[in-house]
């Protein structure tokens, strides 16, 4: 596959880890990724699934290799990353939903949330910065939330654990930007993965969407991939500690 031609959106040469990247929104990050020259690692814990994945991007001519680890283990991500050697461009995707009124969640609900949304994105970005501060140069994009602002019913652990990533983003933004790292974020709206589909299932839930968003559709995960490829190449180098939402003008009205 050839790179784009505009040099600042050129990733040629760079070595991208995509955590959570066996399908959605993370398989379609590395696609882009890929497709702007970067060599891409995709990450998820059903090795299976991710050797699917990358003989995807494979068979569409692009540079992949595959790295199963839970970004929950701090040990296993320590390992992972070790092995791994250079890596250039960072984004934490992994994300889970465990739907509950806070009244009745469980403490193992709230953590699991917790570890997986926002306690991954600190081990694994401590684990890659290392690299990236010897280096001098770096990118990570933490992959946020409508959530990371706002609240709904039900989902009071995600919208808690996305609020915390949006901060963690400029907390690196404050203690590694002078090492010419950039630390930004992505919020998507409503985008249709395995994720959300319980709710496009729901046709009430389906017609608020739909409605609420200006756009009046559902995002598709090719919605998000130019703001990702942005943030992972010069063309964003003086670009930090940002949040560019994604969601069709859901959050610019009411
Ligand atoms: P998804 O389809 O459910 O995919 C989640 C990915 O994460 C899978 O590859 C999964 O693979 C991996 N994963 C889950 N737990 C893991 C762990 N402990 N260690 C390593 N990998 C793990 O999710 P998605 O909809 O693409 O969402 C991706 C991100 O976007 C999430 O952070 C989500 O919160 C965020 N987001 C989504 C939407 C939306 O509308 N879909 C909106 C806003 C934000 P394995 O299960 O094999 O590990």
């Amino acid at each position: 596959m050839s790179a784009p031609s505009l040099p600042s959106f050129d990733l040629t040469g760079r070595r991208a880890l995509v955590t959570g990247s066996s399908q959605g929104i993370g398989l379609a990050f590395a696609r882009g990724l890929a497709a702007a020259g970067a060599h891409v690692i995709l990450n998820g814990r059903d090795s299976a699934k991710l050797d699917r994945a990358a003989a995807e991007l494979r068979n569409a001519g692009h540079g992949v290799s595959v790295s199963a680890f839970d970004v929950t283990d701090e040990a296993a991500v320590n390992a992972a990353i070790a092995a791994l050697g250079q890596i250039d461009i960072l984004v934490n995707n992994t994300g889970i939903h465990r739907r509950a009124p806070l009244a009745e969640m469980s403490l193992a609900d709230w953590e699991a949330v917790l570890k997986t949304n926002l306690t991954s994105a600190f081990l694994v970005t401590r684990a890659v910065g290392a690299g990236m501060i010897a280096r001098q140069r770096g990118k990570v994009i933490n992959i946020c939330s409508l959530q990371s602002d706002l609240a709904r019913p039900t989902t009071g652990n995600y919208a808690a654990a996305k609020g915390g990533l949006r901060t963690l983003t400029r907390a690196l933004c404050g203690e590694w930007a002078k090492y010419n790292i950039q630390i930004n974020s992505i919020a998507p709206g409503y985008i249709l993965t395995d994720l959300t589909r319980p709710l496009a299932a729901d046709p009430k839930f389906d017609s608020w969407i739909k409605g609420r968003t200006p756009a009046g559709r559902w995002g598709s995960v090719d919605d998000l991939v130019g703001a990702c490829v942005f943030l992972a190449a010069p063309a964003s180098d003086f670009v930090n500690g940002h949040m560019l939402t994604i969601d069709g003008g859901l959050s610019a009205v009411i």
